[in-house]
């Protein structure tokens, strides 16, 4: 678990103002530890309301403090990106680094990382620059398949 000190400074050094709206979101995600739809954030901060979940996931995105995939679930999943949690000073042009595949079970609708696999490396033809790239593998989690 991380401290709320830590998490608004993360918030602060990428430009964004730590309302406590804001650092209950980034800390949810954080401790978590997996990519969540912001129904399940709402689920889980039951006194915010659906609409400021939104509009805080929207800035986040936006910042870059998290990145969002569509995972074939049908809804968006929001995970933290891995460079802001080791060293939110790095260089923010450095977005594709910590891109990871996920796994997504039909039977129970969770997503997990697959941190430690990297991403093949697609090359794009001249004079394109990709920002996002995803990979996501379906299929039964542990749970599911007996
Ligand atoms: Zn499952
Ligand atoms: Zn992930």
């Amino acid at each position: 678990m991380r401290s709320l000190t830590s998490i608004t400074n993360l918030l602060t050094i990428c430009g964004v103002r730590p309302s406590p709206i804001r650092q209950l979101v980034l800390k949810t995600l954080i401790d978590t530890g997996h990519p969540m739809s912001s129904l399940e954030i709402e689920k889980t901060l039951q006194t915010v309301d659906r609409s400021s979940i939104t509009r805080t996931l929207v800035l986040l995105v936006d910042k870059e403090i998290v990145h969002s995939f569509e995972d074939g679930s049908g809804s968006m999943k929001y995970e933290v990106r891995a460079r802001n949690l080791t060293n939110p000073q790095s260089n923010l042009n450095d977005g594709l680094s910590d891109l990871h595949p996920h796994f997504h079970c039909i039977k129970c609708g969770s997503t997990i990382c697959l941190p430690n696999i990297n991403m093949p490396l697609i090359p794009l033809p001249e004079g394109y620059i990709g920002h996002s790239s995803t990979m996501i593998v379906k299929g039964l989690c542990k749970k599911c398949r007996i």
